[in-house]
């Protein structure tokens, strides 16, 4: 099978909302007039960020949902897609499954592969999103102001169970396994969370490398402090069932999440709480931007500050 063959069988489908698809030099999107242009790229690598031994329909699905978690912390609506791959061979074992788990995840968001460019080489996964805003609308890390209260989306931490059994540094029964790779494997990225959060949330980021290294690029960018409280983190059997220790690495440094990390003026309790019911996510206040002085805190469940130095945000040229 060449490269256009290829492409033809696996990536080629008849657009609606663009201009012009797969097949030319370029592809054409009209944005609504007015609104501004949302861009943003996310590189995947084999052997960095995900196992040779993921199934292709999963990481299909995990490639594309990465990146409209991008455009979901920005409160951009999605548009289009392109993808670029470097491929050892061109095997439709895996090609049939990472296109069917990829388009799927598309379809459920409206948004088209549009054009890519496809290689040899070892296995890379390129993809870049394409989405709108109202000009002045796009949620940022900056905006952050003293007295917000800090909220997350969903059950961060447990994609991080999965990784820790990969490692072979945790045991879990075949169930919890299966919902935590599930985490890993599947996130599901919270764009209409992000579009229902315009106008409300003061900053927001996804979750990607830790809550804890994400928050504090919001802390840094908005010139504050934060205090986040332990004994409000949710928590579902998965992770209620495991030891302190270990829930502490997977709240804080347990990347791989996508799940959106948001601060909102204090007293928007009602308005979160209406989003999380209309969007089907749950919404969790975990904490309070503090004036810049505060640093960084981190309280235990029974109100102690804990010692951050022992965690660290995933940091992809440390490990
Ligand atoms: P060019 O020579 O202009 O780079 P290519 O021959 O690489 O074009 O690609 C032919 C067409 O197929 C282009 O429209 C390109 O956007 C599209 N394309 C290439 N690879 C992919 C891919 N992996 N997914 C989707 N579209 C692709
Ligand atoms: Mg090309």
């Amino acid at each position: 099978m060449g490269e256009f063959e290829l492409i033809d069988r696996f990536f080629k489908r008849p657009v609606q909302r663009a201009v012009l698809g797969v097949g030319d030099d370029c592809a054409l999107l009209q944005p609504t007039p007015g609104m501004q242009l949302a861009v943003s790229t996310d590189l995947l690598v084999e052997g960095r960020h995900f196992l040779s031994t993921v199934d292709p329909a999963r990481l299909g699905h995990k490639a594309l949902a990465v990146n409209l978690s991008d455009l979901a912390a920005c409160g951009a609506k999605p548009l289009g897609f392109t993808l670029s791959l470097a491929l050892p061979r061109a095997d439709e074992r895996f090609l049939a499954p990472f296109a069917q788990g990829l388009l799927a995840l598309a379809d459920r968001h409206q948004i088209e592969l549009v054009g890519g460019d496809t290689t040899a080489g070892p296995l890379t996964i390129g993809i870049t999103v394409f989405g709108e805003v109202p000009p002045g609308q796009a949620l940022l890390r900056s905006g952050a102001r003293v007295g917000d209260d800090i909220w997350v989306s969903g059950w961060p931490g447990e994609a991080r169970l999965a990784l820790e059994v990969f490692r072979g540094t945790l045991a879990l029964g075949a169930e919890d396994f299966a919902q935590a790779r599930l985490a890993m494997e599947c996130p599901e990225p919270r764009i209409a969370l992000g579009l229902a959060l315009r106008g409300l949330a003061t900053a927001a980021i996804d979750v990607s490398d830790g809550l804890l290294g994400d928050l504090g690029h919001v802390l840094r960018r908005s010139g504050v402090g934060a205090e986040l409280a332990l004994a409000r983190m949710p928590r579902r059997a998965l992770l209620a069932g495991q030891l302190a220790a270990v829930q502490r690495i997977a709240w804080l440094t347990g990347g791989d999440d996508y799940e959106l990390l948001f601060c909102a003026p204090e007293g928007a309790d009602a308005a979160l709480q209406a989003i999380a019911t209309q969007t089907g996510v749950p919404l969790h206040r975990i904490g309070q931007v503090l004036p810049r002085g505060a640093g960084l805190r981190v309280l235990d469940e029974q109100g102690s500050p804990i010692d951050l130095t022992q965690l660290a945000g995933f940091d992809h040229f440390k490990s």
